[in-house]
């Protein structure tokens, strides 16, 4: 019997540097949504007789990505020229590095519910320009013609190459999520997708398990990491077929159709000296001296594994609740914001159950990102709202209610509890009303309790509270409830 086949995957992701001006020239990088063409200059447009001149800030972030993924950064690179034609590339090359990139040989961490856990090692680190953007207008068949927009052309990127490591999509995947979430951390990106500032290519080959690697196929085009695990999915499925019939895997660079969920040919693959790259005669070697290295690792922040053990023992969360809370550093700054507030009270725990468990249902259910919750629930007022949970002056039923009020309104936790008419009942006779009926109602509960279980009260308190719609106060039900029972 053969063995299995098994997928070998490498992916190139490029991921824009959070600069505010281009790579080679002061055109700001904030084109995004803006009119075609109005980030532009000779520079970044290719005109005759300009020189580049490299933005620090972008090599600074750079160097951060490169160190926050654990690679060794070379003391001297090369800045060379990429040569091709393409509408959207006016110098008919692109600014790259090739032979001497700015870093080598890093890993990145992956775990997720679905893989078991893995270092993915990375290959090399480069810096890069962006191309410009064509805007392919259709019209009728006489007057079919493409626009080209410069306002992305020279924006900073990073290439980051994996080694060939991934075996699965749902590898590539979770790749993906690891990668991003630490460049976030480092603050070296915002990657967003839909603004094209991360955009993946993958590699990707099939064999027998332990046989040597197959003939690799490219799949541009992907600019979700669904579709990265889709096309995956789709052509290891295309490429199996084919080798079992014996036939070959032509090399190719192929492109992900996302409506017809399928990859198409769209070249041959190119190999690298089909580019003629060479060092650029216009840039001076690019230096990154030990004490700018050391420099940028004392800047980068506490990346997203250290604060997720950090959450779990100094908070006390759960490992769960705790990957929730780091999934963003926008999220992880949040919650320390709130745990300063609550500490020392050991309320952060309930704090963090708040965030993952209710907060972020009433934000996916209503479509809202965590922007929102800046905006309406600052931190003092969720700190707020989880010190009246912990001490017992909100019920957490009520604290779920009163935290949706606050996501809608904006108000503070105290107006909102104020406005429901004080919120907790504390009326001892209305308290007594309500223990009477829940005792009528747990039987059994009673003679747990009679007999010495004093845990099965909590059983009689839930009923209680159920009956007063989570407006009792769990403390003095409790006392009334033994009070009444062991009387
Ligand atoms: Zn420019």
């Amino acid at each position: 019997m053969s063995a299995p086949w098994e997928m070998i995957c490498g992916l190139e992701v490029h991921v824009q540097l959070a600069t505010r001006s281009k790579l080679f020239c002061s055109c700001g990088t904030d084109g995004f949504g803006a009119s075609p063409n109005s980030r532009i200059c000779p520079v970044c447009t290719g005109q005759p007789g300009v020189l580049p001149v490299l933005n620090g800030e972008a090599a600074k972030l750079a160097v951060k990505a490169a160190l926050a993924l654990g690679c060794e950064i070379r003391d001297e690179s090369i800045f060379a020229r990429k040569n091709y034609f393409y509408p959207d590339l006016p110098k008919a090359y692109q600014i790259s590095q090739y032979e001497k990139p700015l870093a080598e040989n890093g890993a990145l961490a992956v775990a997720a519910k679905d893989v078991p856990s893995k270092t993915v090692g990375l290959q090399r680190i480069h810096m890069e320009e962006d191309a410009g953007k064509l805007l392919h207008a259709i019209g009728s068949e006489e007057l079919d013609y493409s626009l080209v927009d410069f306002n992305r052309a020279g924006i900073p990127l990073v290439e980051i190459v994996s080694k060939p490591d991934i075996r699965s999509s749902q590898e590539a995947y979770a790749y993906l999520q690891a990668l991003k979430e630490i460049l976030q951390f480092a603050g070296v990106s915002r990657c967003d997708m839909e603004k094209g500032e991360m955009r993946v290519d993958a590699n990707i080959s099939m064999r027998r398990t332990g046989e040597p690697f197959g003939t690799r196929v490219e799949i541009k085009n992907l600019n979700s990491f669904k579709a990265v695990r889709d096309a995956l999915d789709y052509e290891s499925r295309r490429q199996t077929a084919a080798l079992e019939k014996g036939a070959r895997v032509v090399q190719e660079t192929r492109l992900w159709d996302a409506d017809a969920q399928a990859t198409a040919p769209m070249r041959s693959k190119e190999e690298a000296h089909d580019y003629r790259y060479f060092p650029d005669p216009d840039l001076p070697p690019l230096r990154t001296p030990r004490s700018l290295v050391e420099a940028m690792r004392r800047e980068l922040p506490e990346l997203p594994e250290a604060r997720r053990r950090r959450f779990v023992e100094e908070y006390g969360l759960s490992n769960s609740i705790a990957e929730v809370l780091t999934s963003s550093r926008e999220m992880a700054d949040y919650v320390d914001a709130v745990a300063a507030i609550t500490n020392p009270v050991t309320a952060t725990p309930v704090a963090g159950n708040l965030i993952a468990t209710v907060l972020l249902g009433i934000l996916s259910e209503r479509n809202l990102d965590l922007s929102r919750c800046l905006e309406s629930v600052p931190p003092e007022s969720l700190g707020k709202l989880t010190l009246m949970i912990a001490d017992g002056r909100v019920s957490k039923s009520m604290g779920k209610d009163i935290l949706a009020e606050m996501l809608a309104s904006g108000r503070s936790p105290e107006e909102i509890l104020r406005d429901s008419g004080g919120g907790q009942v504390q009326d001892v006779a209305q308290l007594a009303q309500w223990v009477r009926a829940a005792i009528k109602q747990s039987p059994r509960a009673v003679a747990d309790v009679k007999s010495g279980k004093e845990r099965a009260i909590g059983a009689i308190v839930g009923a209680a509270m159920k009956l007063s719609q989570g407006k009792a106060n769990p403390a003095i039900l409790n006392k009334l409830i033994k009070e009444e029972i062991l009387k």
